[in-house]
């Protein structure tokens, strides 16, 4: 007890730590609460008798150094799935990243510095976007996908005192991540749900059945995450213009992963210019899937719907940050992303740093197959290569630094190369080499 009490006594006292010329320099770098929890955590360790006390100022020093401003760390995704949701989907572009920069001061975001008079937001994006698909007579860019439907649906289905139909396939109520259901969220809006058909099979007729006086919208979404094979059919987009055409009716189609074009290494996924040419009133599709940029949610489709979506009452509570829209404009403008390049990589380039990786941690080269992630193509495989070891890296590989997140597969440690950028190669090699130490040390 006296023992303890001596202890305590000789602990640096809060007031005397805080005028260490380590924590004046932190101050550069870090909030005032930000250094008292570092000061608190380190005292708490000396008063519990795991530091000891003439230890405590040197541990300070230490803390503060090592005391991140930001809890998220960069990773270097070797799972060979390019969309990667559980680390944030698409990397951006060397010119997204400028572009937040940019737009991270006092940016002319609302401002013509021509007239010095208030302009409307995000006009360079949505000129970005309609020479990327000039199919789209507008544009209008939101907070994400979700937004988007959530604009689109509320606008045309559910107008105050009235709630009208959106009248959706069966086998389109997709849930399309931990939970997240777009059927429960069309519901949020208000408007009434009108499923028609069956989960393998819609067909036009269903649809004509459904039609009336309270139908607000059809909807088309994209299946993106999953395939239903064998006794199938749907009803492509031209059946339902024409449908919606002898109707008055709007038709909406939510794409989802946001391919501008059809892309020839990826035959089955829908893409924005064809949906609109086939006669979608507007599309739907996120900015972070195959488009490669931001978090985001973009409507492209006729001028009259989209004026419509922007001038609603719900666009303010939606509509995107000054970031995220100087990066979208930045992924259509500059040159080729990261998420594209990856997709479209060159296989005899990938083996061969596939090849030198292995070389160098001595591993073993093995084919594997790469996956376009939560963003589309459910099945899809992208032929490739991984560096085979033993499956207790994989663990060492994410605890590194840089971390490192290969896939773990059947009792085997895989590190694709496809969404490393070249750059990354030595740092990889270097985490590759630190974490098999690690493994073999701890065996
Ligand atoms: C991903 C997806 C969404 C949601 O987009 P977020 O940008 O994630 O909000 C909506 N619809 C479809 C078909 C999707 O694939």
């Amino acid at each position: 007890m006296h023992h303890d009490g001596d202890r305590r006594r000789a602990i640096p006292r809060t007031d005397d730590l805080l005028a260490l010329d380590v924590v004046d320099q932190a101050r550069q770098r870090l909030a005032e609460t930000e250094i008292r929890a570092v000061l608190r955590a380190v005292q708490e360790r000396a008063r519990t008798g795991q530091l000891p006390p003439e230890q405590v100022r040197a541990a300070v020093a230490e803390e503060l150094l090592a005391h991140p401003v930001v809890s998220l760390a960069p990773v270097l995704n070797a799972t060979g799935v390019i969309v990667h949701t559980n680390l944030g989907r698409a990397p951006l572009s060397a010119a997204a990243r400028e572009a937040v920069q940019v737009a991270a001061g006092y940016v002319d975001v609302e401002m013509d510095l021509g007239t010095g008079k208030r302009s409307s937001r995000a006009t360079g994006t949505a000129e970005a976007l309609l020479r990327a698909c000039p199919q789209a007579e507008d544009a209008l860019v939101v907070n994400n996908g979700a937004a988007a439907l959530l604009l689109a649906i509320t606008a045309l289905c559910a107008g105050p005192g009235s709630s009208r139909e959106a009248v959706v396939s069966r086998g389109e109520l997709v849930e399309i991540g931990a939970g997240f259901r777009l059927p429960d969220l069309m519901v949020s809006t208000g408007a009434r749900l009108r499923e028609v058909g069956t989960t393998n099979r819609t067909h036009l007729e269903d649809y004509r059945r459904a039609l009336g006086p309270d139908t607000g919208c059809l909807v088309k979404v994209h299946p993106s995450n999953f395939r239903v094979e064998g006794f199938t059919s749907d009803v492509g987009i031209p059946a339902l213009r024409t449908l919606a055409d002898a109707h008055g009716l709007p038709l909406v189609v939510d794409l989802g992963s946001g391919l501008l074009a059809p892309d020839p290494s990826l035959p089955q996924e829908p893409d924005i210019a064809t949906a609109l040419r086939a006669g979608a009133d507007v599309v739907i599709a996120s900015g972070d899937k195959l488009l490669g940029g931001p978090q985001a949610g973009i409507l492209l489709g006729r001028v009259e719907l989209i004026q419509r979506l922007r001038t609603h009452p719900l666009a303010r509570a939606l509509r995107a940050d000054k970031l995220a829209l100087a990066a979208l404009e930045a992924t259509l403008r500059g040159p080729e992303a990261p998420v594209p390049a990856f997709l479209h990589a060159d296989p005899e380039h990938l083996h061969a740093r596939t090849a030198a990786l292995a070389d160098a941690v001595g591993g073993t080269v093995v084919e594997h197959h790469g996956r376009v992630g939560g963003g589309g193509a459910p099945g899809h495989p992208l032929p490739g290569w991984a560096v085979e070891l033993p499956e207790s890296v994989a663990t060492a590989l994410r605890q590194g630094s840089p971390a490192v997140l290969a896939r773990a597969h059947s009792g085997r440690c895989l590190i694709d190369l496809r969404c490393i950028p070249e750059h990354d190669d030595a740092a990889l090699t270097t985490a590759v080499r630190a974490a098999l130490t690690v493994t073999t040390i701890g065996s």
